[in-house]
């Protein structure tokens, strides 16, 4: 897919105020720090689309992108802040999973995991939860360029062992960098072939 198009539409702080959910979605989540902004400007090509980040942890709200005019790329606030409040972490909480169950147009979301950080219990956590309430995600491991290729597979594997308790089948591994492009066809080519199983009452 050739990114033609990326227009920032609206930031909410809740599921109703979000854009008409008419064409189809795709959400970026992960901890803080992960690469996602980085990630994001990266696979539409648009540097300053995401801001990447400075101060993290502060208003958490719902980032809708129109790509090519077809689909919302979306950006979540992250998870994980060392500094953040109890009320603070249940408003995330309430929000995210506020959207993530209920919003009809979600095809996938992509959880990012920092490749160079070893498999850590909020992600798992976040990403069984997901599959316990069957929404469809990709893990997509970010900065590979930071680590040989003998460290993406070790950390692969540990990765693939860590779902093994809960998966009988992996789920879908991607690896990226928002320096290199890496992983950026892979991501799109998944984007094009969901966007052509979309129909309006996907969820
Ligand atoms: P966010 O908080 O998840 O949005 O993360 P950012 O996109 O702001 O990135 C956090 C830091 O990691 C920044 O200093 C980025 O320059 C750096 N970074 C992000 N992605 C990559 C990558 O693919 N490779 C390298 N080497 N650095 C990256």
């Amino acid at each position: 897919m050739l990114i033609r198009t990326a227009i920032y539409i609206s930031s909410c702080v809740e599921l109703k105020k979000c854009p008409k959910p008419l064409i189809p979605e795709y959400a970026f989540i992960g901890r803080s720090n992960v690469g996602k902004s980085s990630l994001i400007n990266m696979l539409t090509g648009i540097g300053g689309l995401a801001k990447v980040s400075a101060s993290p942890g502060k208003t958490q709200v719902i980032n809708h992108f129109l790509i090519n005019g077809e689909w919302y790329l979306v950006d979540l606030p992250g998870y994980g802040f060392a500094r953040i409040s109890k009320v603070k972490k249940k408003e995330w909480e309430m929000m995210i999973s506020g959207y993530l169950l209920r919003r009809q147009n979600l095809m996938s979301v992509f959880v990012l995991v920092d490749i160079r950080v070893p498999v850590q219990k909020n992600d798992l956590d976040f990403i069984n939860n997901m599959g316990e309430s069957q929404i469809p995600f990709v893990i997509l491991m970010t900065k590979c360029d930071k680590v040989s290729g003998h460290e993406v597979k070790l950390t692969i594997s540990n990765w693939k062992k860590a779902l093994s308790e809960r998966w009988e089948e992996c789920p879908r591994i991607i690896v990226s960098s928002a320096k290199t492009g890496d992983g950026r066809q892979e991501i799109l080519n998944y984007i094009n072939v969901s966007n052509r199983a979309f129909t309006a009452t996907t969820r």
